[in-house]
């Protein structure tokens, strides 16, 4: 049978092992971090939007206006 399978990094492709490899599905911690980065990055992009919503303000603007 298959005692080490054969994976492939997600981040660097570089072919590593699935046996005894804490770091699984990435072939080394560094490969890791980028991924969690990526993730963590994404997230903080999308709540930088929620944070930049000209709609209420904009509303706010009108009736000061009035
Ligand atoms: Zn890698």
């Amino acid at each position: 049978m298959t005692k080490s399978m054969k994976i492939t990094c997600p981040v660097c492709k570089k072919k590593t092992v699935w046996e005894d490899n804490q770091f699984r599905p990435f072939c080394s911690e560094r490969c890791r971090l980028i991924d969690l980065g990526k993730w963590a990055s994404e997230e903080y992009r999308i709540a930088g939007e929620k944070k930049d919503i000209p709609d209420a303000d904009g509303d706010e603007k009108k009736e000061d206006e009035r």
